[in-house]
C-alpha cells in the first residue's frame, strides 16, 4: 500500500517548475493572525514585514498570503474590491513595501486569488442585483426559480433581496458565483491577475475554489469549461503553472497537531515525510510549532503564538480572536531555544531541502522495507542520493532491511550514509554492478517508534 502511494506520488511529480521552486518550501500566512503592528488586535502588513526575519530563519522561500484584498469578512474570501488591500491590513503602498522587503530576502510572494465568486457587497453584484439592464447582470447567474442544489447537496440558489428571483452562490448567499461563460468576466479575471503581478509585484497566485468556476448543465464542479478557462488563465499569467504542492493541513482543515492528538513524535514524522518527498511543500503558519485548532474556521486561524505573555506576542491590544489555550507552553520563543523542538526540526528540514539537490529536486524511488510498518524511499539526482527510512508505527522495529525489488537504483560502489538529522550515521552501503539495493540494514539496533532516518548517501 505504502509503496503504491509513493509510486503515485512519484508519477505526479512535475519534472520542473520555475527556478525558484527548486528545493523550496512555502509558508501559508493569515495576515490577520500573524503580527499586529499597531495594537488594534488585527494582524497587518506592517506586522508581517516585521516578522519576515522569522520566515527567513525558518528557511521558507515563499509566502502564500490568504486573501488581502478588501472584503467585508474576517477571512477575505469574498472580495468587494479586487484592486485595493483590506484597510485593516494596510494600504496598497504597504503591500508593495512588503513585496520589496520579501524580495530583498529572496522570498517570493503568492496571494490567494478568489476567482469563483465575489462578495455580495461587490459593486458589480450590487449593480446586477438592482438593475436587470446592467451590463453586470450577465456577470452572475440569475433565475426566476431555484434550479437545484450545489455540488455537495447544499442550497446553491439564493433568493434575491431585491425582487422575486434567485442567484447562484455555491458556498453561501454572501458569495455570489461569477458567471465565467460571460467573456467580460474572464477578461476581468485576467485584468486582476495583471494588476497583482505588474502593479503590486507578486510572484504568483494560489487559486481559490477552482473546481467551481463554470457550471455546465448538470456538471457543477471540475467541468470541461473550467479546465479550458484555467489553461487560458495560466497562459495569460506565465504558463505552464507549477501545481504539485503537498501540505499537511491548511486554513480549511483541522490543524495537524489536533488531528494527531497532541503527539509531537507523530508531528515530527509527518513533517519529515512532507519535507523529504517531492513537490513544493506548503507549511501553514503555526504548524511548525505544533499549534492546535479545530472547526469552526476561526479556531483554525487563531493568532500566531510568538511568546508566553498576554496577547501571545501577537498584539499589545486585544486579539481579534482568542489564542489557543496552550499558547503559554506552545510558542516560538520556547521552541526557538529548545534544540529538539518541532520548530527546530522544521527549520533543519527546510534548510536541508534547499541545500541538498536530491531532497530539493531528486526523483522519487520507492523502496521495499522488510517490515510493513516502515516506509523507505530514495530521492536521487545524477550526483546525489538521500535515503529516507521512517518507522510509521507506535513501536520500535528491529533489523529492518531495505531493498529495491530488482530495479537498478544507484551506481555501483560503496556509500557512506551520513545522518542529515544529527543522529548516528547509518551503516556503509555496498551496491553491486547491477545497481540494486538488497538487504541493506541501515542501523544495527531498533528504529524507534515514529523515528525517521534521513541518510545522505555519499559514494566513496
Ligand atoms: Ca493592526
Amino acid at each position: 500500500m505504502l509503496t503504491a502511494a509513493l509510486a503515485a506520488a512519484a508519477a505526479g511529480q512535475s519534472p520542473s517548475g520555475p527556478a525558484w521552486t527548486r528545493g523550496a518550501v512555502c509558508y501559508e500566512i493569515f495576515v490577520r493572525s500573524f503580527f499586529d503592528s499597531d495594537g488594534d488586535g488585527i494582524g497587518d502588513l506592517n506586522g508581517l514585514i516585521r516578522k519576515l526575519g522569522y520566515v527567513d530563519s525558518l528557511g521558507a522561500s515563499c509566502i502564500w498570503l490568504m486573501p488581502v484584498a478588501q472584503s467585508p469578512s474576517y477571512h477575505g474570501y469574498d472580495v468587494s474590491d479586487y484592486y485595493r488591500v483590506a484597510p485593516a491590513y494596510g494600504t496598497n503602498a504597504d503591500f508593495k513595501r512588503l513585496v520589496a522587503e520579501a524580495h530583498r530576502r529572496r522570498i517570493k510572494v503568492l496571494v490567494d486569488m478568489v476567482l469563483n465568486h465575489t462578495s455580495n457587497e461587490n459593486p458589480w453584484f450590487q449593480a446586477a442585483l438592482k438593475d436587470t439592464t446592467s451590463p453586470y447582470r450577465s456577470w452572475y447567474r440569475f433565475s426566476p426559480t431555484a434550479l437545484g442544489k450545489g455540488p455537495w447537496g447544499a442550497e446553491a440558489w439564493h433568493h434575491s433581496p431585491v425582487r422575486d428571483e434567485y442567484y447562484y452562490g455555491v458556498f453561501w448567499s454572501g458569495m455570489p458565483d461569477l458567471n465565467y461563460e460571460t467573456p467580460a468576466v474572464q477578461q476581468q479575471a485576467m485584468k486582476i491577475a495583471t494588476f497583482w503581478l505588474r502593479e503590486m509585484g507578486v510572484d504568483g497566485f494560489r487559486l481559490d475554489a477552482v473546481p467551481y468556476l463554470l457550471e455546465e448543465g448538470s456538471c457543477l464542479a471540475g467541468c470541461p469549461g473550467t479546465h479550458a478557462f484555467l489553461r487560458a488563465y495560466a497562459a495569460h499569467i506565465r504558463g505552464p503553472p507549477y501545481r504539485w504542492s503537498p501540505f499537511l493541513s491548511n486554513h480549511d482543515q483541522t490543524r495537524t497537531m489536533t488531528t494527531l492528538g497532541g503527539d509531537v513524535a507523530c508531528a515530527k514524522l509527518a513533517a519529515t515525510l512532507l519535507l523529504t518527498l517531492p513537490g513544493l511543500p506548503f507549511v501553514y503558519y503555526g504548524e511548525e510549532i505544533g499549534m492546535t485548532g479545530d472547526k469552526p474556521d476561526e479556531r483554525l486561524r487563531t493568532p500566531m503564538q510568538w511568546s508566553p505573555r498576554p496577547g501571545v506576542g501577537f498584539t499589545n491590544g486585544t486579539p481579534w480572536e482568542a489564542a489557543q489555550p496552550d499558547s503559554m507552553t506552545v510558542n516560538v520563543a520556547l521552541e526557538h531555544s529548545d534544540p529538539v523542538s518541532l520548530l527546530n526540526l522544521y527549520r533543519r528540514l527546510i534548510h536541508l531541502r534547499k541545500e541538498n539537490g536530491a531532497l530539493g529536486t531528486g526523483t522519487l524511488v520507492a523502496l521495499d522495507a522488510s517490515s510493513s510498518r516502515v516506509a523507505a524511499y530514495l530521492r536521487r539526482t545524477g550526483a546525489q542520493a538521500v535515503l529516507v527510512v521512517a518507522n510509521l508505527s507506535d513501536s520500535a522495529v528491529s533489523g529492518v532491511s531495505i531493498g529495491s525489488t530488482g530495479q537498478s537504483v544507484l551506481r555501483a560502489g560503496t556509500y557512506a550514509a551520513r545522518n542529515l538529522l544529527g543522529g548516528p550515521d547509518g551503516a556503509m552501503l555496498a551496491v553491486g554492478p547491477d545497481g540494486r539495493l538488497t538487504g541493506y540494514v541501515p542501523v544495527p539496533g531498533p528504529i524507534g517508534s515514529r523515528e525517521s532516518l534521513v541518510l545522505d548517501l555519499v559514494r566513496r
